[in-house]
Formats: structure tokens, C-alpha cells, sequence
């Protein structure tokens, strides 16, 4: 099955009780059982319950894994994979992850003694001299935000491999539809599934993919022992966002390519990072292991003053956190998204008060041109 099909058909269609087409919102806590412990699968819909079910099954499908598991945010499932580690243990992380990754490694899960070391994954001897005795896991983010550094996620997998770790892999920035972690040698794939999973900018979620059994055992424990669980309603939104992630991701791309395009020619745009062009220091891996490039697109301007007009005068790009849903949004990652990393860390990354990182939409990509022009004019 190719991927778009997998998007509709992933997942049985027709609900065996009334055949509806859609998998019905099952707004329910709990089950009504035959007598003590017989019962048709569920007994509390913290432990499951059939429209997150159905989520989590159709995310195994379309990441070619084994189980999956929703949340309710994006933080919610990497802090359950991070559950999976004891006190004392090690995990190798990319260094310019996600802020709310890099806060909750290092000012959360610090205290319950799980050890962390932040690296340039994309080099790996880095990644290998980060590894200890006590090491468990090798957690890549890629691309990265906001810098779109791409990690070799068959290169990460293999040196993990080989010294009997775990890949992790948050896949939020590329999405299934153009690239499948599993596939390359992941052991887990994440995802903040409020970015293109939802795609509409209207549901707050988070998924995990494991690719064993053993995996989905522990990973269930934590799920319903720690209960960050996602809800019907939001599993049904997130069901229906997926139909259309092919079609999307494809605008979105096509859109992107553009965009890129008009920001390496404009006079006032000092730098564009994005893993299509050609002289990306990573475009080659970016093209090995993907489909797709994405859509997300940084950006240095040449003064403080045209980062302040573009803000003002753009007309479609909507100034707000968050990435990957149908409408263009505009962030300036050292105020936003990444004020939460010290500004002497994020200088040591590259990330400048000019910085500007957009999220590209499926608007028309003329009119995005356009209003970009004016806004930079
Ligand atoms: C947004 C995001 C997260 C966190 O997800 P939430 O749904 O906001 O909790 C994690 N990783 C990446 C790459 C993200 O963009």
C-alpha cells in the first residue's frame, strides 16, 4: 500500500456496530462489564479506549511499526518515552532539540536522576564519545528546529545498535509521509502531533511509535500507569487530520520550494537554512533518508529593523508559535519558541535575534510570494 492510501485505508473502514465510515468519538471513561472481568476488550478509557485506539493503530500503520500510543501533547509522549529510563541512566541527545525537550530533560527529569549529554548529532564521533557505560538511548530530532540540521538516522541507528541502545526519533519537522524512522532503523518515533499530524491548528497532541512488542508492553505501562492519555474528541480530530496529510504535505512542499527560492535571491536575506538546497551542509542525507524536505524554512535578514517591518507588514504569515498547519505562521525563535534556552547557549547554536522562522501553509504560493515582497520592500 503507498502512502496516501495507507492515510485512508490504514485502518478498517466501517464500524462493526453501524458501519459508520468515520470511527465513531467513543465519549465514554468506562465499560459496562458482562460480570467480574469479562468485558469486551475495555474496562477505562484511561487504558484504552477505541477512537484512541484507532489513532494509535493507524500512527503504527503509517510509521511501519508496531504499536502506537497518543498523548495529550506533544511533550506528554517524550516525556512518557523518557519514563522507559531509570534513575542513574543516559540518554545522547541532539543539542539544538526542541526547547521544551531541552527544558524538560534539564530542569524536569534532571531531578529524578536521568543523565543527559546534548551533541551535534549530524557529527558522529560527537555522538559516539557522548556514549557512557550508562547510556541507554541516542534521541536525534530531525531536521531541527529551527536551524534544519538533518541527522543520518541509519548511521545514528547502527552506532546504537552496536552498542546496545535505543534510537529515538522526533519525527514532528518531516512527518511519516516523507520519512519513516522505523524503516531506517529507529527503535521509537515521536511525534508532536499538534504540528502536521492535526494540521489544522486546532488540537494539541502527542504520539509515540515503538517497532516491538516488548516496547509496546513497557510503553503501555507507563501510558496508563502516568495517564497523560489523549482524549476521544482530539483523537478523532487528529484521525481526520491524518486523511489529508499526503495532499498537504505535498502543497506545503511545492509551496516551500518556492518560497526558498525568492528568500536566496532577496538582498535583505542574509542566510536561508533548509534542507533542499543543494549547499545545505546536510542536503544529502536530507535527500537519502526523506521523500521530502518539508516545509519549514529559517531565515537571517540583514537588521533588526526589517525583522520589525516584516512583522508588521505581512498580511499572510500569522505571527504565532507553532508549525505545520494549513495557514502560513511567522516566528522569531530567540523571543519565541526558544527564549527558554540561555541566550549564551543560543548564541554558541547560531540562533540570532534575527533569525526568523516560517512555517509555510497551503495557501497559493504567488500570493505568499507576493506578500513577502511587499513586506520586505
Ligand atoms: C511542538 C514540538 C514538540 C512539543 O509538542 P507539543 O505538542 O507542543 O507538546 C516537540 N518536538 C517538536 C519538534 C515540536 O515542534
Amino acid at each position: 500500500m503507498k502512502a496516501k492510501t495507507k492515510l485512508i485505508h490504514g485502518i478498517h473502514i466501517g464500524d462493526p456496530l453501524t458501519g459508520a465510515v468515520t470511527v465513531p468519538i467513543y465519549q465514554t471513561s468506562t465499560y459496562k462489564q458482562e460480570a467480574i472481568g469479562k468485558h469486551k476488550g475495555y474496562e477505562y478509557s484511561r487504558t484504552g479506549n477505541p477512537t484512541r485506539n484507532a489513532l494509535e493503530d493507524m500512527m503504527a500503520v503509517i510509521e511501519n511499526g508496531h504499536a502506537g500510543f497518543a498523548f495529550g501533547s506533544g511533550m506528554a509522549a517524550i516525556t512518557a518515552v523518557m519514563m522507559l529510563f531509570s534513575s542513574g541512566d543516559h540518554v545522547v541527545l541532539t543539542d539544538d532539540v526542541y526547547g521544551g525537550t531541552y527544558r524538560v530533560m534539564s530542569k524536569v527529569l534532571n531531578r529524578f536522576g536521568i543523565e543527559h549529554t546534548f551533541v551535534d548529532t549530524t557529527n558522529l564521533a560527537e555522538v559516539e564519545a557522548a556514549i557512557r557505560p550508562n547510556t541507554k538511548a541516542i534521541y536525534i530530532e530531525t531536521p531541527t528546529n529551527p536551524l534544519l540540521k538533518v541527522t543520518d538516522i541509519g548511521e545514528v541507528s547502527a552506532l546504537a545498535k552496536a552498542h546496545n541502545l535505543l534510537t529515538i526519533v522526533d519525527n514532528t519537522f518531516m512527518t511519516p509521509y516523507w520519512q519513516t524512522p522505523i524503516s531506517l532503523g529507529a527503535d521509537i518515533v515521536l511525534h508532536s502531533a499538534t504540528k502536521y499530524l492535526g494540521g489544522h491548528s486546532d488540537v494539541v497532541a502527542g504520539v509515540v511509535v515503538v517497532n516491538s512488542e516488548e516496547l509496546a508492553q513497557d510503553l503501555h505501562f507507563v501510558q496508563n500507569s502516568t495517564g497523560g492519555v489523549l482524549g476521544p474528541q482530539d483523537s478523532w480530530l487528529l484521525l481526520r487530520g491524518l486523511k489529508t496529510l499526503g495532499v498537504r504535505m505535498q502543497e506545503h512542499e511545492a509551496n516551500a520550494h518556492a518560497i526558498v527560492k525568492f528568500l536566496q535571491n532577496h538582498p535583505k536575506v542574509t542566510k536561508v537554512y533548509y534542507p533542499g538546497i543543494e549547499n545545505h551542509p546536510n542536503h544529502d542525507v536530507a535527500k537519502k533518508q526523506a521523500e521530502g524536505f518539508g516545509a519549514i524554512v529559517s531565515f537571517d535578514v540583514d537588521s533588526e529593523e526589517t525583522l520589525t517591518n516584516l512583522m508588521e507588514r505581512l498580511q499572510y504569515f500569522t505571527l504565532a508559535e507553532s508549525l505545520g498547519a494549513v495557514e502560513s505562521l511567522i516566528s522569531v525563535p530567540s523571543k519565541m519558541t526558544h527564549a527558554s534556552i540561555p541566550a549564551d547557549r543560543r548564541a554558541e547554536l547560531g540562533i540570532t535575534d534575527t533569525l526568523i522562522r516560517i512555517s509555510i501553509g497551503i495557501e497559493d504560493g504567488e500570493d505568499l510570494i507576493e506578500d513577502l515582497t511587499q513586506a520586505l520592500s
